[in-house]
């Protein structure tokens, strides 16, 4: 008996289009064509709107691409971020996978003419698994819609049609599904009936209301329901947000690799390159980042973690994505004209078309939407499938500040501030080099050997400038010396790293600040700098690298662990105070240091509670992308909601590492009234007090 049914398994297998008249198969194969057509001519739309970008290389080391490619989107890695909607997206993108694979074993098998459905296989797979993912499919169908319509998560796009209509034709195609293969299974008598659970049941439950012409009816209904809900679904990919089954994994595989969230340098000595200054047109902006547009699936991650929108900004970075996209898409036409008149040579025609068309900022993305942007980089950071915001609104304000002279007042006096005193900090009392006259500080110019120096210390306006945020830069000049670091400052010669004028869209002046700059620190041949500026950081090691100046830079955070794990620096464990630390979004997300910071305040001894947003997730000051210098008035303040979250974590101390930081933390303690009872401390500021209150101690013991 167990060899009969052995034998048998190994040549299971069912009819393909059972209780099908030839007009059903004709249909069938006549609209699977047509949506094979619509979806064709959907994606070769895209391409095209595609190919009207400026070229840019996306395609080197395709090894390390492939493998973020199957990370995130075979292996759906970036979904976890959020886990219930990971667990929906999984649900529908796997079971949809499988029941799609099990669709072309079937057309293998019966088109073909190729018997792979049969066996173990057909037991396995084509039964139970598939019966399986059917109802996983439901799963996470019944999660979509619940999230949807019942909790309405606000971060999903709500009251688009479309929208609705796909969801409810997922709907119709599983359930189509369980009944068509439950009529064949029971009205057949199919000993293999039971690897169909599902399915089974429901023509079970079917055969017990209806008789079996009935049943046969039904079937056909079902049959015609089920396939053509599918063809419609195929057709309408490219048109809807599930183009992103096809945009999301090529996005993820031409993400940027190396500096992100920074945009491309302007040449300024090629007059074509400046011929339009920043964005104004799909045709200023990269293939790249018009793919970007429609690879969007709509989530509303980066939404949900940006500083400005959960103020009641008027940004939210899913509706600069989408809104752009909407208004290619509704002018598609309109700029492949005036991209076909630019490609044969018709520069008058393309101008004609563009002169029409409206810039994208400010009538597409309204100028306060870009100027509300702090640049935290959390938006990119959530994203799943790699989409890059900020160089995006930087662009867009390039062309706001350059071209067209918008800009908030305090960026202007900035601004104008670079211009004329190479720094821009308004109201300032002191020189450049005040803050050290009364401290053991070289300066690179008075140097013999420049050589001999290990360290460029890069101090920042901020920090030269700011009476309270000397401070940081004395504490970190004794923490050095304590040390014995052989370091140097530029002094006089150090010019503004350009970052302010860089994140307002300011890029001339940028430009002209940091070949300044490179030329200084290539001149002393400067390989090594440390900077206790987050923003420093980044422009000097990343952003420079676009120019030529290739320097390596480090944060104080990660120096003065250096120098603990290399025992230049002993650190008492005797700081006995409950401290959060903030971690500002240059350091954290654009540099990825977290550890460090922590490491060393663990050492001191502290007792360290974290806010609810921390590392990765960490929630912006509200200082950055130029706010330090301007007031906006749109909504709350990003600063207030920080500090509130850090006083709810009963610490007694804010640890910061970036002066702006600072600043922004000491300001949202005021607005709350809590500045007596919660100070604010640069890190290197803790580890100066700890090393001044042991030597203290000791001090008394020596005599
Ligand atoms: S960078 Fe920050 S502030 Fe700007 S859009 Fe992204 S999340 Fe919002
Ligand atoms: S930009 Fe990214 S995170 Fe934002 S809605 Fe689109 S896919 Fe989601």
């Amino acid at each position: 008996m167990t060899w009969t049914l052995a034998q048998a398994a190994s040549e299971a297998t069912r009819e393909v289009q059972w209780n099908t008249v030839p007009a059903m198969i004709w249909l069938m194969y006549l609209s699977a064509a047509a949506a094979l057509a619509v979806c064709c001519y959907g994606f070769w739309r895209r391409l095209r709107i595609w190919r009207l970008g400026k070229p840019e290389i996306r395609w080197d080391q395709p090894w390390r691409r492939l493998k973020l490619v199957f990370r995130a989107a075979l292996l759906q890695a970036n979904l976890f971020r959020d886990r219930i909607a990971g667990f929906m997206h999984i649900s529908m993108y796997f079971s949809f996978m499988l029941l799609l694979v099990g669709t072309m074993v079937v057309a293998i098998h019966h088109d073909l003419g190729i018997p792979i459905m049969r066996g173990y296989f057909y037991l396995y797979f084509q039964s139970l698994v598939l019966d399986l993912a059917g109802v996983w499919f439901c799963v996470g169908l019944i999660i979509a819609l619940w999230r949807r319509y019942v909790i309405r998560v606000p971060r999903l796009e709500h009251g688009n049609p479309v929208d609705g209509l796909i969801l409810a034709a997922f709907f119709v195609i599983v359930a189509s599904g369980y009944p068509v293969e439950g009529i064949r299974l029971v009205v057949t008598g199919d000993i293999w009936a039971l690897w169909s659970p599902f399915g089974y049941l429901t023509g079970l439950a079917l055969a017990s209301i209806w008789d079996e012409p009935t049943l046969l009816v039904i079937h056909r209904v079902m049959w015609v329901a089920h396939m053509l809900s599918w063809h419609v679904l195929l057709a309408a990919v490219p048109f809807t947000k599930l183009a992103h089954l096809v945009t999301s994994p090529l996005n993820i595989f031409f993400a940027n690799l190396e500096a992100r969230s920074i945009p491309d340098p302007v040449n300024f000595e090629d007059e074509q390159a400046v011929a339009v200054l920043g964005i104004r047109t799909p045709f200023e902006m990269t293939w790249k980042q018009l793919m970007d547009l429609d690879a969007c699936t709509e989530c509303g991650l980066c939404q949900s973690q940006c500083p400005a929108y959960a103020e009641g900004k008027p940004l939210s970075p899913k509706r600069v994505i989408l809104d752009l996209r909407d208004h290619i898409r509704a002018n598609a036409d309109r700029y492949l004209a005036a991209g076909r008149a630019r490609a044969a040579g018709q520069q008058d025609v393309f101008e004609q078309i563009m002169a029409e068309m409206p810039p994208l900022a400010p009538d597409v993305i309204k100028a306060e939407t870009l100027w509300a942007c702090t640049t935290c980089r959390a938006c990119e950071n959530i994203c799943p499938v790699e989409i890059e915001h900020v160089p995006l609104i930087l662009q867009l304000r390039q062309n706001l500040a350059m071209e067209q002279a918008q800009m908030p007042e305090g960026v202007a006096e900035a601004v104008q501030g670079l211009e004329v005193r190479q720094h821009p900090i308004r109201g300032a009392t002191t020189g450049r080099t005040d803050w050290y006259r009364d401290l053991p500080v070289r300066v690179m110019a008075e140097v013999e050997d420049p050589e001999e120096i290990e360290i460029l210390y890069w101090v920042g306006c901020a920090a030269a400038y700011d009476e309270r945020l000397q401070r940081i830069a004395r504490a970190l000049v004794r923490v050095m010396n304590r040390a014995g670091v052989r370091f140097a400052v530029l002094g006089d010669e150090e010019q503004c790293t350009g970052d302010v004028a860089r994140r307002t869209g300011n890029e001339f002046h940028y430009d002209m600040l940091a070949r300044a700059n490179i030329e200084t620190l290539q001149r002393y041949k400067v390989k090594r700098i440390v900077a206790h500026c987050p923003h420093c950081l980044q422009t000097l090691g990343s952003d420079y690298r676009q120019l030529g100046g290739f320097f390596e830079v480090v944060h104080h955070t990660q120096f003065v662990q250096e120098l603990i794990d290399s025992g230049r620096l002993q650190l008492p464990a005797s700081l006995k105070e409950k401290i959060t630390y903030h971690d500002p979004c240059y350091l954290g997300r654009y540099n990825g240091v977290f550890d460090e910071p922590r490491a060393v305040l663990d050492r001191l001894g502290v007792e360290r509670v974290e806010m609810t947003r921390a590392g990765r997730r960490s929630f912006c000051c509200g200082a950055g992308g130029g706010h330090a210098f301007f007031e906006d008035h749109a909504g709350g303040k990003i600063n207030r909601n920080r500090v509130e979250e850090a006083v709810a974590t009963g610490a007694g101390t804010i640890c910061t590492a970036c002066p702006f930081c600072l600043q922004m933390m000491e300001d949202g303690l005021r607005s709350v009234g809590a500045a007596e009872q919660v100070a604010v401390k640069d890190f290197v500021e803790l580890v100066d007090e700890a090393l001044a209150a042991a030597e203290a101690q000791q001090e008394p013991a020596a005599l």
